[in-house]
């Protein structure tokens, strides 16, 4: 085991975090909404019509190698071509009325065909481009990639789930390791973890049976849990950012969670209908490790965890500094949420138009190296042309930059919007 340093940039957060050791499971709500676009792949085409009866475990949308399987016992209520997700693409949706009593079966997988169970079983991972899973295994089998890194950390707060898979789930973690050494066979297999998780009892159990396998440890500071920081810590490497990384050094990142579901698929269990995520609640100290089928409204698990909603002032998944607002309570749990972070009324923190007064702190916590005050100042301006030379494309959106800026700048929108107008000339061209 190796204890690693974050090389340099981002940001201490709040050291002090309690993991949860309780699990709470969120019973099924009357309806669910299942999201045609699960991954980065093109939405699903639905193989169920309006009224068809479904089974739990019951292939309902496709496309490719991207699989969609009912989670529950029910009757279609209706295909919705309007739904939007989260970052306001139309996408679709099933609408699924749940049967009060709903099965939760054990599929018997055959081992011998373990690709075949795995593009079945529709797992994705949501380490950089969120794929299918079986479309990881064939990118880093083409690229010959030998080093498979496994991302346990997430920001520090938001990392309830990680340690209840280690403490609580090891011997499922063991399998889903146990499957994809004998898959995959790499040279080195990486457990990536927060230097908190030394404690966390049943780690060497889990390293104990694999001889490719260490654990690295490394300082809580964020956003350690980025790929390109990840990398550069554990394997003192960069790469061309948004280049395919199992191409470049021949290493690929896969998510805790997909072990997880990899080995719960093999030990008979039918993934995402206990989809494991983290809510963090108000002062960052509240979290909870909870279980949800997916489909599942955000606003159901809310009030099934007492959230006083009109206390709320929004919801945010997938981290609580880079995350994205949710448009409404109504927004279905999905395969690549795995954080939902509520702030509270009174804790928003006000952006604001103010002028930058070159104190210098963004550039200072920009792990990217990058000059955070000019990609802002020149995507503000309209001065694109500027913007690559000062490397905007290397910006990983982690928002250190806009969490220290003292006047409260949006920089990260600013960087945003500055991006999408390099990539709109781009398309045009
Ligand atoms: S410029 Fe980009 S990479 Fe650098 S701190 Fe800001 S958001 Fe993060
Ligand atoms: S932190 Fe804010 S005020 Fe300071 S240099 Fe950066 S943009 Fe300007």
């Amino acid at each position: 085991m190796r204890d690693l340093s974050f090389s340099s940039g981002g940001i201490t957060l709040k050291p002090l975090v309690v993991y949860p050791e309780r699990l709470t499971l969120i019973p099924l709500p009357k309806k669910i909404t299942l999201s045609l676009k699960q991954d980065s792949i093109s939405p699903l085409i639905p193989l169920v019509k309006k009224n068809t009866q479904v089974k739990a475990g019951d292939k309902i949308a496709q496309k490719g190698s991207s699989t969609l399987i009912s989670p529950v016992d029910g009757r279609v209520l209706q295909i919705r071509k309007d739904f939007r997700n989260y970052l306001g693409e139309e996408v679709g949706a099933i609408d699924i009325e749940v049967n009060e009593i709903s099965s939760f079966p054990q599929k018997d997988f055959n081992k011998k065909e373990q690709l075949g169970n795995i593009i079945e079983s529709g797992i994705v991972d949501t380490q950089g481009q969120i794929l299918p899973l079986i479309e990881k295994f064939e990118i880093i089998q083409k690229y010959k990639a030998d080093t498979i890194i496994i991302n346990g950390l997430e920001e520090i707060v938001a990392n309830g789930r990680n340690y209840y898979f280690l403490q609580k789930k090891n011997q499922i973690i063991a399998q889903g390791l146990k499957t994809l050494n004998e898959l995959l066979q790499p040279k080195r297999l990486i457990i990536a973890l927060y230097r908190d998780f030394r404690r966390v009892e049943g780690i060497e159990e889990i390293v104990g049976h694999h001889n490719n396998l260490e654990i690295v440890f490394l300082k809580n500071k964020y956003p350690q849990h980025r790929i390109p920081i990840l990398v550069r810590s554990i394997l003192k490497q960069d790469y061309p950012i948004n280049e395919i990384i199992e191409k470049h050094l021949k290493v690929s990142i896969l998510d805790l969670e997909t072990i997880y579901e990899l080995g719960r698929l093999f030990n008979g269990y039918m993934p995402y209908r206990e989809k494991l995520i983290t809510v963090v609640k108000g002062d960052l100290t509240n979290t909870h490790v909870v279980g949800a089928s997916i489909g599942t409204p955000i606003g159901h698990i809310l009030n099934q965890l007492h959230v006083d909603l009109n206390s709320v002032s929004k919801v945010v998944v997938n981290g609580t500094i880079s995350g994205t607002s949710l448009p409404s309570l109504d927004y279905p749990l999905t395969k690549e949420i795995g954080i939902i972070f509520v702030q509270n009324k009174g804790n928003e923190v006000e952006f604001c138009e103010e002028v930058c007064i070159k104190c210098g702190l963004c550039v200072e916590v920009c792990p990217m190296n990058l000059m955070p005050l000019f990609l802002s100042g020149y995507s503000q301006s309209n001065q694109f042309d500027f913007l690559t030379k000062f490397n905007i494309g290397s910006c990983i959106e982690c928002g250190c930059c806009a969490y220290v800026c003292p006047v409260n700048i949006p920089l990260v929108q600013w960087i945003k919007y500055g991006k999408a107008h390099l990539q709109a000339q781009k398309s045009i061209a």
